[in-house]
């Protein structure tokens, strides 16, 4: 049976998983890519997926991932399993590319459109990495410094 937090959690995650919200700006269109459970311990929140995450639909799932993997010291299987550690971008969809180099920055309505609603959702929580500017400027607000 499930629980009604469980079911919640399950609706919002679905709803992510199906946003269309800027769907105008993603040159490859909408593809959320999130992984998260109600007993996540802990939550990395990027950047934005790029053509490769994109493509495959796992986070991570890139050099920058194995490089991640290897500062953290979690094996695949526990990096990926959704149950333990919840993975979550600034921005959700693959923002395109920055005609001045890499991609563009995460969509600006993203965050503030789910991040609330899935960190409620999240009780278990005991640690959160921020992994770039753009999640640490965001989360931390006036906190946020250069290191
Ligand atoms: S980037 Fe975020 S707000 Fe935009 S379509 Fe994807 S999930 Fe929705």
């Amino acid at each position: 049976m499930v629980t009604p937090a469980l079911d919640s959690f399950a609706q919002v995650l679905e709803q992510a998983r199906a946003c269309k919200a800027c769907a105008e700006h993603l040159p490859l269109g909408p593809r959320p890519v999130l992984r998260a459970a109600a007993t996540a311990r802990l939550l990395i929140i990027d950047q934005a997926p790029g053509t490769k995450v994109h493509e495959t639909g796992i986070p991570w799932n890139d050099p920058s991932g194995n490089r991640l993997r290897a500062w953290l010291d979690p094996d695949r299987d526990t990096f990926y399993d959704e149950n333990r550690i919840a993975i979550m971008p600034m921005g959700f969809c693959y923002p395109g590319r920055n005609p001045k180099g890499g991609d563009n920055p995460p969509r600006p309505e993203c965050a503030p459109l789910w991040h609330q609603r899935l960190l409620a959702l999240l009780p278990e929580l005991q640690l959160t990495q921020l992994v770039g500017g753009y999640a640490q400027k965001y989360h931390l607000g006036a906190r946020n410094k250069k290191t």
